[in-house]
């Protein structure tokens, strides 16, 4: 079992407010919450090759840029710097794919557990406890899509729906256990 915890105090507004929750693994989904794919859905329906245009852009091929929403990644570097255990609990097809983006936006190195495949969310979460020694209750995640949240609600996870992108406020009103 981690011993990686958080603190119980979050930042809001520059200040400091009590933080009632104790999430000890914060997972997050990839499209649509950590990123968006411009065009595209899904990181799945990308062509490869990957990589960085002259402009630091991340692009596949025919141009088609991938952009981290704006406020992820200070967010999870904060999360990181805080201490927080950071997972990633993703159905995308094409995993290779999404290993090369977080390796390209330099973001890979933050997530401690990886559950990456297609099926039911539920099961990513199975292997997340298994794999973290974490309870479902002691866990916070972020999805876009309705059926995702609600899978893994389900097993008893603080289970968030995120629209528009992840955002520094959602991640602050569900750890204080709104
Ligand atoms: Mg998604």
């Amino acid at each position: 079992m981690s011993d990686v915890g958080c603190p119980v105090v979050a930042k809001a507004g520059g200040s400091y407010i009590l933080w009632s929750g104790m999430a000890r693994l914060i997972v997050f989904d990839l499209d649509l919450t950590l990123w968006h794919c411009g065009p595209m859905l899904w990181c799945d329906q990308l062509t490869p090759p990957l990589g960085r245009d002259g402009g630091g852009r991340v692009v596949a091929a025919c141009r088609t840029e991938v952009q981290l929403y704006p406020e992820v990644p200070e967010l999870l570097a904060e999360l990181v710097e805080e201490g927080c255990l950071l997972g990633l609990a993703s159905r995308t097809s094409a995993p290779e794919i999404a290993s090369e983006l977080l390796e390209l936006f330099a973001i890979a190195g933050h997530f401690r557990h990886r559950q990456i495949y297609p099926g039911d969310k539920s099961a990513h979460f199975r292997a997340l406890r298994e794999e973290s020694g974490i309870d479902y209750a002691e866990m916070i995640f972020f999805d876009d899509e309705p059926r995702n949240v609600d899978s893994v609600a389900r097993l008893g996870v603080a289970a968030h729906l995120v629209r528009g992108g992840m955002t520094r406020a959602l991640l602050e009103q569900a750890r204080r256990g709104a």
